[in-house]
């Protein structure tokens, strides 16, 4: 079996407080010892600049950075323009995606979906960059159909993409049904589960009906029933998380990514406890 890896995402701090904390952050999750740490990008590329200033202080602290570059409502240029920027700076890493309209943002721009992207990089750059692209083992919410996004997930593979992270999921099945789909479709490149951890409920509840991940009834019930006991409802999901994690490896994953929403102590305990470090 080919190496596994493991990964982290963050989303870029919008003050210099939130800054300091993402170092500290940082500080703690770099002695895991992932193999690339990816910076999230804002809708409508409202965190440009902030996205970049991330991604080259993660890698003045010695880490590989994958900056996160989402299409719609760009143009070429200036797309063209940020792939430079992030060449230049000897940057080799990017998660390519088509990204959500702002709200209020009617015209989508010169890219429409996210193989465009990957196919515009591979055309400006070609094979500088590894290119990871989203995947969605229970299905992208504006989806026609599950085969419909299944072969749209083929397209992004066959413009180029070396390797996927799957959205955040609770079903393990939903993942290894979605794996062997791929399979079947001669889909080879490694497909990284993407990993939420549990800390607060009702964030997650709001976050997951806009995302399309499901969270089943059983668990939804019983994070429910620790009402505002957050020791209780991280505990519990501790749990749950690792044994999904565990699950994903003995069958395979090629690795786990994990969003770590700018917070180290979940990410580290499944890590530990997963005996990844
Ligand atoms: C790992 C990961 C990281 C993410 N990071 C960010 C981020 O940093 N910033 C951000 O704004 N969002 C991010 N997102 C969210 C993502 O931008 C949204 O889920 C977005 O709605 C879809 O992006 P995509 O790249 O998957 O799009 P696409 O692959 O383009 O798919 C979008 C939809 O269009 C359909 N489709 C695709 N191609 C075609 C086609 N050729 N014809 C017809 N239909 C098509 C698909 O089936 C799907 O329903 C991330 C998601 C994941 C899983």
């Amino acid at each position: 079996m080919s190496e596994r890896t493991f990964s982290m995402e963050f989303f870029p701090p919008k003050t210099p407080e939130g800054a300091a904390k993402l170092r500290e952050t940082r500080r703690q999750l770099a002695q895991l010892k992932p193999k690339f740490l990816s910076v999230t990008f804002g809708a409508g590329g409202s965190t440009r600049d902030r996205t970049l200033e991330t991604v080259l202080e993660i890698q003045s602290e010695g880490l590989a950075a994958a900056p996160h570059l989402s299409c719609i409502g760009s143009t070429r240029e200036n797309i063209g323009e940020i792939l430079k920027t992030y060449k230049d700076n000897g940057i080799r890493h990017i998660v390519a995606l088509r990204g959500d309209q702002p709200s209020g943002v009617a015209d989508p721009g010169e890219f429409r979906y996210a193989n465009e992207l990957v196919s515009f990089i591979r055309q400006e750059t070609g094979d500088w960059f590894d290119i990871e692209v989203a995947a969605y083992p229970e299905m992208h919410p504006q989806a026609r159909g599950y085969r419909e996004d299944l072969l749209n997930f083929q397209r992004k593979v066959q413009a180029g993409a070396n390797a996927a992270i799957t959205q955040y999921f609770f079903n393990a099945d939903a993942y290894f049904q979605f794996r062997d789909e791929c399979d079947a479709l001669g889909i080879t490149i490694p497909i990284v589960p993407g990993i939420m951890p549990i800390s607060n409920y009702g964030q997650l509840a709001r976050f997951s009906a806009m995302c399309g991940a499901e969270i089943p009834r059983w668990l939804a019930g019983k994070l429910e029933s620790y009402h505002d006991d957050n020791a209780a409802i991280r505990a519990f999901g501790l749990d749950f998380i690792t044994s999904l994690c565990e699950r994903l490896l003995a069958r395979g994953a090629p690795g786990l990514h994990f969003y770590t929403l700018n917070q180290a102590g979940l990410t580290t305990a499944v890590w530990q406890r997963l005996g990844l470090s």
